[in-house]
């Protein structure tokens, strides 16, 4: 029972690491002492994220250049962490997009790029670190979902096709590599604080309002509520939970109104 949390010496790969829900899970990572690998396109903003990573926790910390959606920027990224750390033992897809527009109007180009980098580049991810994951004798890959993998909504068809896919996506791997000793769950995040969801509320004004008013907790979440349970999810703690989605929501699923 002794240390059951405890991340010293795990490698973890966190996609979109580099702000918003992606850094708050990184923070979490390496609050438990796991050292991180972040993926992601704004190569200053990663540099900011990993050296805040190095000085607050005194882990071990890289960024790396890299569009889920290709495939070859996801192995090629996946070497360059074995080459560097010699292990990678956590995943998490996390990075992700959102086009806002009714059904009829979406764009088959808006289609690509909302299900590659949400779904595809999570099967992408998944695929390229199995191999080391399974060689190591075990591993944990955290999807992030959202309310959208159990809610639908008028104008976000494409998001919610992707996040009530990595659900599925995940339970199927969950089933194909617990004799790995590889768990996959996923955390279906509410209402959080971040770029995406700032975006929101500029279109639509009385979402910050509507969100609190419909969420028991009475608030949006921040980045940082999201780290406990990725800590829970890629720590020893878990190892005999495996295909959950579980929602780190205020209590928003849970709510009748
Ligand atoms: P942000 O916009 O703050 O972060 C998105 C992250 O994804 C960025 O780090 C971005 O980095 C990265 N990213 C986007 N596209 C790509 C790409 N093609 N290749 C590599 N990285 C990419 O949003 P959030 O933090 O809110 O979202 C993080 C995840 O949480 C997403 O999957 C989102 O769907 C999910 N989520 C968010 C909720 C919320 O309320 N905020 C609720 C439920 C789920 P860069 O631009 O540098 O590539």
């Amino acid at each position: 029972m002794k240390d059951l949390f405890n991340l010293k010496g795990k490698v973890a790969v966190v996609t979109g690491g580099n702000g918003g829900i992606g850094l708050g899970i990184a923070r979490g990572l390496a609050s438990a002492g796991a050292d991180i690998a972040i993926a992601a396109r704004n190569e200053a903003k990663t540099a900011e994220a990993v050296k805040g990573l190095q000085n607050e926790f005194g882990v071990k910390a890289i960024g790396v250049k890299v569009d889920v959606k290709e495939e070859k920027q996801v192995q090629d990224m996946a070497k360059k962490v074995l080459d560097t750390f010699g292990r990678i033992d956590i995943l998490v897809n996390n990075a992700g997009t959102n086009i806002r527009k009714l059904p009829q109007e979406y764009t088959v180009d808006e289609w690509e790029e909302v299900l590659d980098v949400n779904l595809r580049g999570a099967f992408l991810f998944s695929r390229a670190v199995y191999p080391a994951m399974k060689a190591a004798g075990g591993g944990k890959i955290i999807n992030i979902g959202s309310m959208t993998s159990i809610f639908g909504a008028a104008k976000v068809m494409l998001y919610s096709a992707s996040k009530g896919g990595i659900v599925q996506l995940g339970r199927c791997q969950a089933n194909a590599w617990a004799r790995d000793n590889i768990q996959v769950n996923a955390i279906l995040p509410g209402f959080i604080n971040t770029d995406l969801t700032r975006k929101a509320r500029k279109d639509m004004p009385e979402l910050e309002e509507r969100v609190n008013m419909r969420t028991p907790a009475d608030r949006w979440g921040e980045p940082d509520d999201l780290a406990g349970t990725a800590v829970f999810l890629a720590s020893r703690a878990s190892d005999f939970v495996t295909g959950v989605a579980l929602p780190v929501d205020g209590g928003f699923s849970v709510a009748m109104l």
